[in-house]
């Protein structure tokens, strides 16, 4: 009988149709975990869709999607590191992780002067900068400058705008080359916000010894870079057949190297988990918003994950700055090798495999839907993956009942639906015959016992949870999740991501801002000021409106007006505490329509 039972049990199904140069990494993470691959899509909804590159997919209703809408924007160079700036000129000394940034061209003379005054201040000030294309990867098109002079201002920067930064000159050297560390960070959610870490990442070294940087040696790629993909090209560019040498080493290696050198590892650990929580503090805000635009509340559609990319080089003193962050870090788990001039081949790098098979298998293992259930969100996980039940929760919805009602009605019919799905599969349609073996599992592999590998069969998880477990000391860094709030309260239709003229008049109407000194008519000419100067830098042109940076902008505004002379975080803080109080009392008095 508990043979039956564990043959009854349906295997996790995932679509693979999609997942392109992670393929084999997850085909290996599926095989270790006996789930069902997919890898031609399938017609009956799967329980898990693994994306190569980004959401957008309008054809899924339900399971989940290992990419966030928006996700690949918002981590662009220039989008980060503005929405790391929003965050810095709040708190200051907490995101000191980030190089000082510059956006091009529109701040061009900014930087100019910038870099003028400093050096004033400071003649000993010798600095260097690193230009970077937004939306570039693998090093393209970056190259270093001592002065801003020397910015190529022609054609491309005008139709490629471009981030300058400050170069970080003194970074730790392992046997006299740079390196950065490339670590996998799983976004398990947004609203719980649900973080996890890899223990293990890698560590891409450059192929040149480093030295700072001159005029002589600010254009040698190969010892200021540490792309994997240049370096590769590099003539000293050693392949690694074990974790601890050559040009890509477990970052792990590294740690037990500092760790001999009497490195406080421990303090390094807790510095970069706080520098991962403040990145995606500073992203969620937005990417709320692109959230509710692709996925309304109460629509149905899938819940998404995402597996991040951070890119971290360590200062000498050991202090982890962020250079970016990848929505789609490569997983492929083998490399190019000449074997011999000019023939290439590819061939397995056990370094990938080790690190990257990990985080795939055990993101699954944290997003089993099966686990979900057995927590007791039974009910909601079937409605979400059965199509037919998911129409019935759509109709229910639309239908206009209310929750428990809802959910009685959605019960009854899939207990019917069930029946005749059985009754269906007996006269071998297809779809249907797909139907029941992800009801009742089915196949050759599910016999008894053999459906999923048992947990205790692989390694722990990989994956370590940093958020909500040091939740405590990052909550009052969450300002902007809740101007984002009142701004996606305010959007009106669903599926926008800007606000209209009207809707930030009945916002600052419903919050009780304007007064006999800051008349509506000011409020207009602040909104479209604002909205004016963020349409003309902002790459989304398609939608007309104030976009979330520009209400975060005159939300400050409006904060630096009514509580003058405090530090800008706590104006921003009794600006939000008002406002809500203010929309907590309105809606007490009428029933809520909108967004709210
Ligand atoms: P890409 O997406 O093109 O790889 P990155 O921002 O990761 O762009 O930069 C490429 C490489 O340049 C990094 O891997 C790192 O070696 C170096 N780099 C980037 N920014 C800095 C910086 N501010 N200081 C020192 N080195 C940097």
């Amino acid at each position: 009988e508990e043979g039956g039972r564990a043959a009854r049990r349906p295997r996790v199904t995932v679509d693979s149709s999609k997942a392109k140069t992670s393929l084999e990494a997850l085909k290996i993470s599926l095989r270790q975990l006996r789930w069902r691959e997919f890898p031609f899509g399938r017609r009956l909804p799967c329980d898990i869709y693994w994306h190569g590159i980004s959401f957008h997919d309008n054809d899924i209703f339900s399971g989940q999607v290992n990419k966030f809408p928006g996700m690949t924007e918002m981590v662009r160079k220039i989008t980060l590191s503005r929405a790391v700036r929003t965050m810095q000129d709040l708190f200051p000394l907490e995101y000191n992780f980030y190089p000082r940034s510059w956006i091009l061209p529109e701040e061009f003379s900014l930087f100019v002067a910038e870099v003028r005054m400093m050096k004033g201040s400071d003649p000993s000030w010798k600095p260097t900068f690193i230009v970077k294309p937004d939306g570039g990867c693998q090093g393209d098109g970056i190259y270093l400058i001592k002065d801003p002079g020397d910015i190529r201002l022609t054609g491309s920067i005008q139709s490629r705008p471009a981030v300058v930064q400050e170069y970080i000159c003194k970074p730790l050297l392992v046997d006299k080359l740079k390196f950065d560390i490339r670590l996998y960070v799983l976004l398990k959610s947004l609203e719980p916000l649900e973080i996890y870490i890899a223990k293990d990442g890698l560590s891409r070294f450059c192929t040149e010894p480093y030295q700072e940087p001159t005029l002589k040696n600010l254009h040698q790629v190969f010892m200021h870079l540490t792309n994997y993909s240049l370096n590769i090209h590099s003539g000293n560019f050693i392949h690694s057949d074990n974790v601890n040498t050559g040009s890509k080493r477990t970052f792990s290696s590294i740690l037990c190297r500092l760790s001999s050198r009497g490195a406080d590892v421990k303090k390094l650990w807790s510095d970069i988990i706080s520098l991962v929580i403040k990145t995606i503090i500073a992203l969620t805000p937005e990417l709320k918003v692109y959230y509710q635009s692709d996925i309304p509340a109460g629509k149905p559609g899938p819940t998404c994950f995402q597996i991040l990319g951070f890119d971290i080089l360590l200062m000498k003193n050991l202090k982890p700055m962020l250079l970016e962050v990848n929505a789609n870090p490569s997983m492929r788990i083998e490399h190019e090798q000449e074997l011999s001039p000019g023939v290439f081949e590819n061939v397995p790098s056990p370094v990938d495999e080790e690190v990257k098979v990990a985080v795939i298998r055990d993101t699954l293992r944290l997003m089993d839907p099966q686990k979900k259930k057995r927590k007791g969100t039974h009910n909601c996980i079937v409605f979400r993956r059965d199509p037919l039940l998911r129409v019935v929760s759509v109709f229910c919805i639309t239908w206009g009942m209310k929750d428990k009602q809802h959910k009685h009605h959605t019960l009854k019919l899939s207990l019917k639906l069930k029946f005749y799905l059985k009754l269906g599969s007996c006269q071998s349609s297809d779809p249907v015959s797909e139907a029941k073996e992800e009801v009742w599992g089915a196949g050759p592999a599910s016999s008894p016992g053999q459906d999923t590998a048992p947990e205790a069969a692989l390694p722990s998880l990989c994956l370590k949870q940093v958020f909500p477990k040091y939740a405590k000391q990052f909550s009052s860094l969450r300002l902007l999740d809740r101007v984002a709030a009142l701004f996606i309260r305010f959007l009106g239709v669903k599926g926008t991501t800007k606000l209209g003229p009207t809707g930030f008049r009945t916002f600052i109407r419903n919050c009780k801002l304007s007064s006999s000194n800051f008349s509506m008519a000011s409020v207009d000419i602040l909104y479209i000021d604002i909205t004016r100067r963020w349409n003309s830098v902002g790459i989304d042109h398609k939608e007309s409106g104030m976009c979330l940076q520009a209400f975060v902008e005159a939300f400050f505004c409006l904060a630096q007006k009514k509580y003058k002379s405090l530090p800008l975080h706590e104006q921003v803080a009794l600006l939000i505490y008002f406002c809500e109080y203010q929309l907590a009392a309105l809606d007490e008095k009428r029933p809520v329509c909108g967004r709210g």
